[in-house]
C-alpha cells in the first residue's frame, strides 16, 4: 500500500513538474517585433500565429485622450512623423504623440525602428524588416484588442494581452490620467479579474500601488500587475530580502531586466543567478524578464546560442515567462522540453 502512494506521489510530482513546464509562458514583446516593425497590427498577428501566449501592447495617449500602441512617447524613431508633419516637433526636437490627433496619427507610415546619424536614418537592428518599407500604421489599444479578440474566436485559442502604461508621470504633467482611461478599456473589452487573459505592465511603482489601491476599486475591475524593474537603483528597497513581499501588496508579478536575474558578468560554465526569482517566488510573484532577441549582437557571451539563453534563464533561474521579439524561437524551445 506504501508502495502504491510513493509511486503515486513520484506520479503526481512528474505530472507537477510537466504542467508547470507547461505553464511557463512566451510574452511577445512588441509583437515578433524580430521579423516585422515592432507595435503594427501585422507584427502582432504574426506573435499570435507563432504561438505566443501574451502579445504586448506599450500604450500612450493622443491629443484627443486616445491610447494608441507605441513604445515611445514620441513618434520619432518609429514613424515618419518628421516628413509628415515637419513644423510639429517641441523644442526639443522631438515629436510627442501626445501633441497629435488620433486623426493624424493614423496618417503616418509605422516602419523599423531607426536613429539619425549625419541626417541620414540608420535602422536599430540592421538584419531586421527593411526600413521605410512597405505600409504599416499605428495602432490604438481598442483595433489590437479586437484583433486578438477575434483571432481568439477564430482560432478557437485563447492568447492573452499585456499592456504597459508607459510613463504615466509625464502623462499626468500633460493632463491626462492614462491609467484611468487603460482600465476603462480593459473592462469594456472583458478584462476584469485576476483569471482574465491580461497583465498590466508599468515601471513607476507609485502609479502601480495607485491602480491596486484607487484606480482600479473605482473602475470596478482588479487584473493582474506586473511591476517592471530596469535596474537595482530606481527603487532599491525591492532589492533587500523582504522587498518582494513588500511588492506583493501591490503586484502580481515582476518584469526584470534579464540582467537582474542572471548577472551579466557571468561565463560559459559560471551562470551567476541572483536572489531574485527565489525572492519573488517566495512572495507569490511571477517573473517575466525582458528582452530576449535572438539577433546575432543580442545574445550575451555566457550563452552559446539564443535557445540555451531561453534553457538558463526559464529552467536554470526558473523564470515563469519570458518577454521576446523572436516568440516563435521560444515557443519552440518549451515545446522541445
Ligand atoms: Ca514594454
Amino acid at each position: 500500500m506504501r508502495d502504491i502512494a510513493i509511486v503515486a506521489a513520484l506520479f503526481l510530482v512528474t505530472i507537477m513538474s510537466s504542467t508547470s513546464y507547461a505553464q511557463k509562458i512566451v510574452i511577445a514583446h512588441r509583437g515578433a517585433s524580430g521579423y516585422l516593425p515592432e507595435h503594427t497590427l501585422e507584427a502582432k498577428a504574426m506573435a499570435y500565429a507563432q504561438g505566443a501566449h501574451y502579445i504586448e501592447q506599450d500604450l500612450v495617449m493622443t491629443r484627443d485622450d486616445e491610447l494608441i500602441v507605441l513604445h515611445d512617447i514620441t513618434l520619432d524613431r518609429t514613424t515618419d512623423v518628421d516628413e509628415k508633419f515637419p513644423d510639429r516637433a517641441r523644442r526639443d526636437g522631438r515629436y510627442y504623440a501626445i501633441d497629435f490627433t488620433l486623426e493624424e496619427i493614423r496618417t503616418l507610415n509605422a516602419t523599423e525602428g531607426f536613429r539619425i546619424e549625419n541626417g541620414e536614418k540608420i535602422q536599430g537592428f540592421s538584419q531586421r524588416f527593411p526600413l521605410g518599407k512597405s505600409r504599416f500604421r499605428v495602432p490604438t489599444f481598442q483595433d489590437e484588442i479586437e484583433m486578438i479578440q477575434g483571432l481568439n474566436l477564430s482560432t478557437g485559442r485563447d492568447i492573452g494581452i499585456y499592456p504597459e502604461i508607459k510613463q504615466p508621470a509625464f502623462h499626468r504633467q500633460e493632463g491626462k490620467d492614462i491609467s484611468t482611461r487603460v482600465a476603462d478599456v480593459l473592462k469594456e473589452y472583458g478584462y476584469t479579474s485576476k483569471g482574465s487573459k491580461v497583465f498590466l505592465q508599468t515601471f513607476d511603482y507609485e502609479e502601480l500601488a495607485l491602480i491596486q489601491k484607487e484606480i482600479f476599486p473605482s473602475v470596478g475591475i482588479e487584473v493582474n500587475l506586473i511591476m517592471l524593474l530596469g535596474n537595482r537603483t530606481d527603487y532599491p528597497w525591492m532589492f533587500e530580502p523582504d522587498g518582494m513581499s513588500k511588492l506583493a501588496y501591490s503586484a502580481d508579478g515582476i518584469g526584470p531586466s534579464y540582467n537582474l536575474v542572471v548577472d551579466r558578468a557571468s561565463e560559459a560554465g559560471d551562470i551567476r543567478i541572483s536572489e531574485l526569482v527565489t525572492q519573488a517566488h517566495g512572495a507569490g510573484l511571477a517573473v517575466h524578464p525582458y528582452t530576449f532577441r535572438a539577433d546575432p549582437e543580442a545574445v550575451p557571451d555566457y550563452a552559446a546560442s539564443f535557445e540555451e539563453l531561453l534553457d538558463i534563464h526559464y529552467f536554470q533561474a526558473d523564470v515563469d515567462g519570458v518577454f521576446t521579439d523572436f516568440p516563435d524561437r521560444a515557443v519552440q524551445f518549451l515545446q522541445s522540453q
